[in-house]
């Protein structure tokens, strides 16, 4: 069973699984690389992933459900993005990466990687908000309820993926002009999703094109709502929202 894993995720089939190993499996089945060395974090966040007992110990039962998810599953849920060519990873607009620097270490390059995909498609988009602190998502959720104006969103802090640098918005521009509404906007959500983000697009009950998120692969399964609560916890204690 490990060699036959192994083969999937393209790794030496010595069927002795070691770094090289779990670090392939859990890019596969988690959607990026592993931000860390130690390999019982990696082995217990592919068994979380799988659904499986979380020891750090990998048995049958864990090897039988890693088979069935990379065979099942050979595109996965959360793709890894395609390899990253100079053009991908080229700095963008200063406001962009302004907002851009906001997100998580593994939120940036693929915010960047969609401004630089949708300018090679023709569009010019930028990244024009990113991180909001609790503070700030309080502010703006006072807006149209205890303050003046109209109200611009249902989440209070902590409740939206703002909050947790794992989501930007775009928008549009034609020179310095703002396009607020556009065909384009889906576009670019195809794009965004190609390399592996969730589309504000794609949402049932309030779209939400300009936005995109990168969701952890522990979250694949979860609804939204359990997401947040979740990394509402991992922010008071400190973890990382990726592990
Ligand atoms: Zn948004």
């Amino acid at each position: 069973m490990i060699k036959q894993a192994q083969g999937i995720v393209g790794v030496d089939t010595d069927g002795d699984a070691g770094p090289q190993t779990w670090k392939a499996i859990y890019k596969r089945i988690i959607g990026h690389d592993a931000t860390t060395n130690d390999l019982d974090t990696i082995i217990r966040a592919v068994q979380k992933a799988v659904h499986v007992f979380v020891d750090g110990d990998a048995g049958s039962q864990t090897w039988t459900a890693i088979l069935a998810n990379l065979t099942a599953n050979p595109a996965n849920t959360n793709p890894t993005p395609v390899a990253t060519g100079d053009a991908d990873t080229q700095k963008v607009d200063e406001r962009s990466e302004r907002n851009i620097s906001t997100l998580q270490p593994q939120v940036q390059p693929l915010a960047r990687m969609l401004v630089n995909r949708a300018a090679a498609a023709g569009i010019t988009i930028k990244v024009i908000s990113a991180l909001r602190t609790y503070a700030e998502q309080d502010e703006l959720f006072a807006q149209g309820r205890t303050k003046p104006g109209r109200i611009v969103t249902n989440a209070r802090a902590g409740f939206s993926n703002h909050n947790f640098g794992l989501a930007f918005d775009i928008g549009i521009f034609e020179g310095t002009d703002y396009i607020e509404e556009s065909p384009r906007y889906k576009t670019v959500g195809g794009i965004g999703k190609a390399i592996g983000l969730s589309w504000g697009g794609d949402w049932i009950s309030i779209q939400d094109e300009p936005h995109f998120e990168l969701r952890p692969g522990w979250a694949s399964d979860l609804s939204e709502t359990a997401m947040l609560a979740v990394l509402r916890e991992r922010k008071e204690s400190g973890e990382s929202f990726f592990a």
